[in-house]
């Protein structure tokens, strides 16, 4: 029932994972059952997911040794559809493990999009909702080939409430992000930028914010934030600064 997300270039500072397992940590008092992470980096994606508590990932990460990565994404879960597995848990990869994608929410029409899918060859290896948003962004990825644009295109088609977020192999400082019926707010850093659920996920870091409305899309690098409407029009959210204690 969390998420984070991050991108950051300072160096040596810069250490992506370790700032999205923090975020994770703040969001756990939002209650979950299962967690997990990717990390982008120009030789590809890696993630990692756990069942249980935020505990059972850390001793996960310990063992696989994960890079820091350039890009990070980090979700909480709390089990909508399908059991509160292992395997259940976010990330979903999809387009041959070159995309990775997390959600909260529940995507509506996830049975007619899977049926449509499935027709179309595509293998399903969880029993979420959320496997179907991962194959659809692949699909208009390779179609449009820009991930901002595969976002616009893929929740075009979907029904229901979500908060969602996406790293690609092909831009691995680059996070992008959606948002309809459930919560995500954007944090301004100096040479890093954030995504979560709510403040808690970057107020260590960061209390310059700006609240995301419904149906945008934002595109974080490190260095530029940019939010822009279904029809691709840009946005200029509400900007606010966090004024309670971390
Ligand atoms: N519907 C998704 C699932 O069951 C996401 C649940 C959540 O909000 O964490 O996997």
């Amino acid at each position: 029932c969390g998420i984070v997300g991050y991108v950051g270039a300072k160096v040596p500072s810069s250490r992506p994972l370790d700032v999205v397992m923090e975020g994770l940590g703040r969001l756990e008092y939002r209650g979950y059952d299962s967690a997990g992470v990717a990390v982008a980096t120009p030789e590809g994606l890696a993630s990692a997911k756990k069942a249980g508590k935020l505990t059972n990932l850390v001793g996960e990460l310990e063992q696989r040794n994960l890079p820091e990565g350039t890009a990070a994404i980090g979700h909480t879960r709390w089990a909508t559809h399908g059991a509160p597995t292992d395997v259940n848990a976010h990330p979903h990869l999809a387009g041959e493990g070159r995309i990775a994608v997390i959600h909260n929410g529940i995507i509506e029409n996830f049975h007619a999009l899977k049926n449509e899918l499935t027709a179309a060859g595509v293998t399903f290896v969880s029993e979420t909702d959320t496997e179907v948003v991962a194959h659809l962004l692949a699909r208009a990825y390779d179609d449009i080939g820009n991930l901002t644009e595969a976002m616009r295109s893929t929740v075009g088609r979907l029904e229901g409430a979500f908060t969602l977020l996406a790293l690609h192999v092909d831009s691995p400082g680059t996070v992008v992000a959606a948002r309809r019926n459930s919560p995500l707010v954007i944090g301004l850093g100096e040479g890093e930028n954030f995504l979560g659920s709510d403040v808690s996920a970057f107020i260590a870091s960061t209390r310059e914010a700006m609240e995301m409305g419904q149906d945008q899309i934002v595109t974080i690098t490190a260095d530029d934030v940019v939010v822009t409407d279904v029809d691709g029009g840009r946005v200029e959210p509400r900007r606010f600064t966090v004024d309670w204690d971390a």
